[in-house]
């Protein structure tokens, strides 16, 4: 990429920003964002936000990362925000790409044709590799992270939010984001509902050695597999299998499984506990589903699984959590160094909320496919059989993928609202010019200015760009703002998303 032809104006310092009035008697700010938890929701948000310089502090209450393989993978629009970022050079070693297919509700069929992406794959990865990375962005862009410090409460006002920590220590911030998970104190203790339905089916997972060869576990799976949709023993490497099967009914289940659980459950339903010794880890999770009744109270903002939870049917959670710090991340940037408009933070909850919604009911949708009672089965044989038209197969993927999602930005083209694709520009590609977090006017005329903007919104004039629309306004998070040809409009448009023109 040639840089000089993009126009862009470098990002001012944090400390030109006017700190909020603060009364003598208040202790000075520590930090404008606090965020609770350094999961992948809370790592991504600390970086976006240090895209734009705002002082961040990630308080996690574990000492060390987790080691618990959760993931199926980044799935297509998660490799597109790292693509976007410029991290997904430093991701893909450490994964496997596998095709973007065949994932919903286990239901094995074909690639779907015409995915509309530069990076129509599914990238197999384990969480705590995402996580390590995500968090090594994080802090390599200036993000201070403290570990073995819990959030424990929290007051806030019209200026500030006041964070107490496990230990007694007081933290002061402009904003506090829970990104702690599906037990989220943060939500608790703002008193937001999280309605929906409890856990009804628990489920074993962890990795651990076999005692006999792999021939006869293959076997087995693939007879058991037809009927039961919960089981799986996936050879991890080195002798490694990844098991997952039922859980029997437990009475406390927060007391961790034992190897012994997974012994029995493998012989009620296998007949056989494969010889399973030397566990690596063992968990024990359910298939709640749940959605926090507001992202947002005051200067308090929820993400990721302290916002919602779902079963992890099609491995959508850590992707949505992302998701969710990628739209948040430049919307709280933009309050924080005073040029949002004014209604630009409440968007958040209006775009994502509908999206978690959305990824509730595929997962409850799914979750009724893998069911092993007659009703169920009648239903998944028929969408199999429909998953044959090309069209329906592509809807349901592009719905897991993330990459169907349309925002409401109102009435207009398709495009509006959605994510572009990766495209070809003149300097190489659309992507590699997104990875400083900021707004971007695609302009074919070549006759546009992003004026009083340029200080968030760079310019690029390529009359070749393999765009079938004369120009478009992207967002920070890549998504489509408006598409014309008229100043004016375009005017009114950097308005509504970037706010005032400077000078
Ligand atoms: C078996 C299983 C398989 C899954 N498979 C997939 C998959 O294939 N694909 C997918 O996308 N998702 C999958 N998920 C879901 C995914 O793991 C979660 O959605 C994801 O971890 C959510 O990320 P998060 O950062 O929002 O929350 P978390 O990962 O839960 O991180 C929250 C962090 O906050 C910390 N914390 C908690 N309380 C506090 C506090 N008071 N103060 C400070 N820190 C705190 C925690 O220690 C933790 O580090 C799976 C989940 C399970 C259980």
């Amino acid at each position: 990429m040639h840089s000089e032809q993009v126009t862009a104006e470098p990002p001012s310092k944090v400390d030109d920003v006017p700190s909020p009035a603060s009364g003598a008697d208040r202790a000075p700010l520590d930090f404008d964002v606090i965020i609770a938890g350094c999961g992948p929701t809370g790592a991504m948000l600390a970086a976006e936000l240090r895209l734009h310089e705002v002082r961040v502090l990630v308080l996690e209450k574990e000492t060390e990362p987790a080691s618990f393989v959760r993931i199926v993978g980044l799935h297509i629009r998660s490799l597109e925000l790292m693509a976007m970022r410029g991290l997904l050079d430093r991701i893909l070693p450490h994964g496997r790409q596998r095709p973007a297919g065949g994932f919903f509700a286990a239901i094995p069929k074909p690639v779907p044709k015409g995915l509309d992406s530069a990076y129509a794959y599914l990238l197999g990865i384990p969480q705590p590799v995402i996580e390590r990375l995500l968090e090594e962005h994080a802090i390599e862009l200036g993000a201070q992270v403290r570990r073995g410090c819990a959030v424990a409460g929290f007051e806030q006002d019209d200026e500030s939010v006041t964070v107490e920590l496990a230990d007694g220590q007081r933290l002061r911030s402009r904003y506090l984001v829970g990104c702690d998970g599906a037990r989220s104190t943060v939500r608790k203790l703002l008193g937001v509902g999280f309605p929906g339905e409890p856990s009804r089916n628990d489920t074993l997972m962890g990795e651990m050695k076999v005692g006999v060869p792999q021939e006869e576990i293959a076997a087995k799976v693939t007879e058991i597999s037809g009927t039961h949709h919960r089981f799986w023993l996936r050879p991890f490497g080195e002798g490694i299998y990844s098991v997952l099967v039922p859980a029997a009914r437990v009475s406390d289940r927060a007391e961790p499984p034992t190897l012994e659980d997974f012994k029995q459950q493998l012989r009620t339903i296998a007949g056989t506990d494969f010889g399973v010794h030397s566990p690596r880890w063992l968990s024990r999770f359910g298939d709640a589903t749940r959605l926090a009744e507001r992202y947002r109270v005051g200067r308090v903002l929820l993400a990721g699984d302290a916002a919602h939870i779902h079963p992890p049917i099609g491995g959508q959670g850590l992707n949505l959590g992302v998701q969710d710090a990628f739209n948040l991340g430049w919307k709280l940037a933009a309050q924080i160094r005073g040029w949002a408009p004014e209604t630009l933070l409440d968007t958040y909850q209006a775009e994502r909320q509908p999206v978690a919604e959305d990824v509730l009911d595929n997962t409850r949708a799914q979750a009724e496919l893998l069911s092993t009672e007659p009703g169920p089965q009648a239903v998944r044989r028929l969408l199999t059989e429909l998953m044959d038209f090309d069209e329906v197969n592509r809807h349901l993927i592009e719905k897991i993928t993330a990459i169907g999602i349309r925002y409401d930005f109102g009435e207009g083209p398709d495009l509006l609202g959605r994510r572009l694709r990766d495209i070809d520009v003149k300097q190489g590609n659309l992507y590699g010019l997104l990875h400083r977090g900021r707004g971007l006017l695609l302009d074919r005329t070549e006759r546009l200015t992003v004026g009083g903007w340029s200080d968030r919104v760079d310019h690029l004039a390529d009359p070749t760009a393999a765009l079938d629309v004369p120009c478009v306004l992207l967002r920070p998070d890549g998504h489509v703002a408006w598409i014309g040809d008229d100043q004016q409009d375009l005017d009114d448009h950097l308005s509504r998303w970037f706010g005032k023109p400077a000078g």
